[in-house]
């Protein structure tokens, strides 16, 4: 039940904190043209066309004093970003004035947008769906150009519709089912049912396992593969680090929700967003970090997808890389044998046969040698048919579609196994259902309010 607080007018800076060239306000709702109109002095906003940008001033009404010079864009209903009325105010990208316009819209009829409340009002206004808005913030987050493009196709609407599809096929065949046993029209209502029944149970399941062997693929390009890269002290891990995050294509990103020295770090490796884990040992050269390396190490293992393991070529194998050799045995893994330039002291046909001939790269992080065939393999690795394959399929990249995915999955084969076990119809029919649900969960067909808060509360403010 939606009550009218929920469709108030809103405003909010939709830009970053900080000073920069400009800054928008954006404000949408009803009372949204009133709210600044009792702002702006300029054109008479009731007259200005849809979709135009308006030169004015900012006025506090109350004391007519210029608060600053503006654009300010008029988009009308319902052909906007929330399908209600939005004006955006461009301002001169000071901290000062663009809090302060805030402050005048909100003590003139807007109240402050709680974080991603204007893409959560496209979805409750029917614009776009759950699936759809989750990847508004897909597209905001992404950290490579092919995690956008992913975002962009499910932005589309291409998973939707692909779930909606589903939805409507086992509707229909709900619907055939209820018919059957209403107006019996065969001898055999009971089998001619049941037949109907297996028959869309096996097929909408074998669509879900096909859209599901895209998750795992999907799931790095959304969240990044977690990668650790350990090693023993003064082996390279620092200086290769850097070479992997070599000019532009490191990404730093604060976390959200979590305390400002929090950092994420990724490195795009040809479209693959790699999440660099614990990299603070690595960079962190002191002798103190150093030595909790040990323990480090096997935290750093276990919460990696992928493990780049240093060695020293130019020494030769100690204990301690057998050790490391054996705790990553079970994981993917590049054994990486650096300083490649010195003279080699490693024995490589002991190396290989420890790695079962698999995955070993050389390199010399001193001449940046090695580093592109280590980015193929990993790249190769995760995506072996090439990452611009997957380019136009609709893919599954997010972690609670994935879990609706293989809850709707298994209904189906309940359904499956209840007709092999001779259950009756009506209670087939409930397992077939589920599976309807399920998936109504993910474009949020069917949905529950806590779930649709908390989702949207991870956006940013303003978006
Ligand atoms: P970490 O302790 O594993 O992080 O190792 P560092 O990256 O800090 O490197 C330790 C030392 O080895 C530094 O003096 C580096 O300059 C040197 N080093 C790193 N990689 C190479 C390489 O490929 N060849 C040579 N000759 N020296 C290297
Ligand atoms: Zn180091």
């Amino acid at each position: 039940v939606l009550t009218t607080t929920e469709f108030d007018t809103i405003a909010a800076i939709s830009t970053p904190p900080g000073e920069g060239g400009i800054s928008i306000i954006r404000i949408s709702g009803e009372e949204a043209l009133d709210v600044a109109k009792k702002l702006y002095r300029g054109k008479d906003l009731d007259k200005v066309a849809s979709n135009t940008i308006n030169y004015g001033h900012i006025i506090d009404p109350d004391t007519n004093e210029e608060v600053d010079e503006v654009m300010l864009s008029v988009m009308r209903a319902p052909h906007t970003y929330t399908e209600e009325d939005i004006v955006e105010i461009n301002c001169h990208g000071g901290i000062v004035a663009t809090n302060r316009i805030l402050q005048l819209a909100l003590s003139h009829g807007a109240r402050m947008a709680e974080p991603g409340e204007f893409t959560k009002r496209a979805f409750l206004n029917g614009r776009i769906d759950l699936s759809q808005s989750e990847a508004v913030m897909d597209l905001i987050e992404a950290k490579t150009d092919r995690s956008m493009k992913a975002a962009i196709n499910q932005l589309d609407g291409n998973l939707s519709h692909l779930i909606k599809h589903l939805r409507q096929d086992i509707l229909d065949v709900l619907a055939q089912v209820e018919v059957n046993i209403d107006y019996p029209e065969y001898d055999d209502v009971e089998t001619m049912t049941s037949k109907l029944l297996r028959e869309k149970a096996t097929d909408v399941h074998a669509r879900i396992v096909q859209l599901l062997k895209t998750a795992k693929q999907g799931k790095i390009l959304r969240e990044g593969l977690a990668t650790s890269i350990i090693g023993r002290p003064n082996v390279g891990k620092s200086s290769l680090l850097n070479n992997l995050l070599h000019e532009d294509k490191a990404i730093v990103t604060d976390v959200p929700g979590t305390t400002r020295d929090v950092l994420e770090e990724y490195v795009n490796v040809r479209g693959v967003p790699l999440k660099l884990v614990d990299t603070a040992g690595i960079r962190d050269t002191t002798d103190k970090v150093e030595k909790i390396g040990v323990d480090r190490s096997r935290k750093a293992i276990n919460s990696a997808d992928l493990v780049l393991l240093v060695l020293n070529a130019s020494e030769p194998l100690t204990d301690e890389d057998k050790k490391l050799l054996s705790a990553t045995q079970d994981k993917q893994r590049i054994i990486i044998l650096n300083k490649t330039d010195l003279p080699t002291k490693i024995d490589q046909d002991q190396i290989k046969s420890l790695a079962d001939g698999q995955n070993v790269i050389s390199t010399s992080a001193i001449k940046a040698d090695g580093l592109t065939q280590l980015e193929e393999l990993i790249a190769k690795m995760f995506f072996d048919e090439g990452i611009e394959s997957s380019q136009n399929d609709i893919m599954v990249t997010n972690a609670r579609h994935i879990g609706l995915l293989n809850q709707a999955k298994q209904a189906l084969e309940d359904v499956v196994k209840g007709l092999d076990d001779g259950m009756p119809v009506d209670l087939v029919q409930i397992d077939m259902t589920r599976c309807w649900d399920f998936l109504g969960e993910i474009t949020g067909d069917s949905y529950q309010d806590e779930l649709i808060d908390q989702l949207f509360s991870q956006f940013c403010l303003g978006k």
